[in-house]
């Protein structure tokens, strides 16, 4: 294990709350809070096991004055969540306490922990590896119960599980060519090198077996961005408060109400959906509404889908039509509101968008609403959403995969060319260290500082 200083974070987040807790981590984690400890009938923290806890106060040693009642935990390394000797603080959860607990804790000798630090330790003393540390963050920012298990499932290993085998496997079949070109005389038997061919073929196809998941895996992890458009009046609205089954945006009768973009994350089917509502794209001069259509222009552009929004209780105008042709490219669902009320479309005007995502339903009264659900599922999930298989829900995973099964098959190519066998090599030496750039092996120092700096503090 390697040897770091000592330091020290809130890792509750900072607020009035029951309980907050200080984390401390290192060599000296113990030492540092037992000089700020005080224990019943004068108890200190030297004799203190692993896995217990003691109750006392957090003394300020200039004014000997107390701070804060606590209760202090003790977790030796490298049985604790940085591999290091962890000691946490529970303290009373106001700001004050907090702070002037943590004050205490750098006076006594550590150092403020930088965002992500904690976490990085776990990784740098080889606890887990990289990808089990992002699984950390997204654990915390998951925003449905899919994204959590699918993270958790990472972070145990799973994902490590795949790449460390995938490894394996090719520096076998990277030992054996360079075996043959440092002794060309025992030169690869055909029926070595057909071996060797069939065995890199299946690496890449569980490379791309794993690259298969990365669409679904990106949703499941960050979301899909869905926009509602449609002119004003057509129920944008109801439709986002439907959804969100409180009432959030404003609903009028006056047309372009909804003049600013309105955010909110739904679960949909487990797949946090966020959805866009927007001003329209039509055509105004009122320089407050211009600004929202700009808006939604490119809130369109950036959309993974695109929920347009018909009246359907009236005839098509030209203001849907031009809507209708912005966004057929795109991929969309239609949805024919106001279905409770007299149908007024022709379908016909509607013949150029596929018939297989034109949903009627009612906003007011809630008719439809499930198969809208299941037409997002469907366009974006091709079976049930489940977390059994490897995931790989990391864009920076993902170019790494992609990364290596280029190199594959720039392998394979040479591997068929008897006189470039030693290009394979070089070939596959390159995408062993790809896959090596996902669990943190092969991956640059600041490149891994950037990665545990998106984290928050504390953890
Ligand atoms: P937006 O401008 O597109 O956001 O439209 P709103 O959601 O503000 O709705 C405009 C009007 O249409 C309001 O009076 C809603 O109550 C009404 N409305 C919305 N959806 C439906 C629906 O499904 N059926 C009926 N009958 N009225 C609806």
């Amino acid at each position: 294990m390697k040897e770091f200083d000592t330091i020290a974070a809130v890792a509750t987040s900072l607020g009035e709350s029951g309980i907050s807790i200080i984390r401390v981590s290192g060599k000296n984690a113990l030492k540092v809070v037992n000089s700020i400890f005080k224990g019943k009938n004068g108890r200190t923290l030297e004799d203190i096991k692993t896995y217990t806890m003691r109750y006392g106060y957090i003394i300020d040693k200039e004014k000997n004055e107390i701070i804060d009642e606590v209760i202090v935990s003790f977790m030796k390394g490298p049985k604790s969540f940085t591999a290091e000797d962890t000691v946490e603080i529970n303290c009373h959860g106001g700001i004050i306490s907090t702070n002037k607990v943590l004050e205490e804790v750098i006076k006594a000798g550590a150092r403020i922990a930088e965002p992500g630090e904690f976490t990085k330790r776990a990784f740098l003393n080889g606890r887990i590896d990289l990808s089990q540390a992002e699984a950390v963050i997204d654990i915390i920012r998951a925003k449905t119960e899919l994204s959590m298990k699918s993270a958790l499932a990472q972070s145990e290993g799973r994902i490590s599980r795949e790449i460390k085998s995938l490894r394996e496997k090719l520096l076998g079949i990277i030992a054996h060519i360079e075996a043959t070109v440092d002794f060309p005389e025992e030169d690869l038997e055909e029926t070595t090198a057909h071996i060797i061919e069939k065995q890199l073929k299946d690496i890449i196809e569980e490379v791309e077996n794993l690259l298969n998941s990365a669409n679904e895996g990106k949703i499941i992890r960050e979301g899909l961005n869905a926009v509602i458009v449609g002119k004003p009046n057509v129920g944008k609205s109801s439709l986002l408060n439907a959804l969100l089954m409180e009432k959030r945006a404003i609903v009028t009768d006056i047309p372009g109400t909804t003049r600013d973009i309105i955010e909110e994350f739904i679960n949909i089917n487990g797949i946090p959906v966020k959805i866009i509502d927007t001003a329209g794209i039509r055509e105004t001069d009122d320089i407050v509404e211009k600004i929202g259509v700009e808006k939604s222009r490119e809130k369109i552009n950036e959309a993974d889908l695109i929920i347009l929004m018909l009246d359907a209780s009236k005839n098509l105008d030209k203001e849907d039509i031009e809507i209708i042709d912005y966004i057929k490219d795109k991929k969309y669902v239609v949805l024919l509101n106001k279905s409770d009320l007299e149908n007024k479309i022709n379908k016909k005007d509607i013949k150029e968008l596929n018939s297989e995502y034109v949903i009627e339903i009612s906003a007011k009264t809630g008719e439809g609403i499930e198969n809208l659900k299941e037409a997002i599922k469907h366009l974006f999930f091709k079976g049930e959403i489940t977390t059994k298989d490897t995931l790989i829900t990391n864009t920076r995973h993902k170019e790494s995969l992609l990364r290596a099964k280029e190199s594959l098959n720039a392998g394979l190519l040479a591997l068929n060319n008897t006189m470039a066998i030693d290009l394979a090599s070089i070939d596959l030496k390159q995408a062993f260290a790809s896959l090596g750039e996902i669990t943190g092996e092969t991956l640059e120092e600041d490149i891994i500082d950037k990665i545990f700096s998106e984290f928050c503090i504390g953890k």
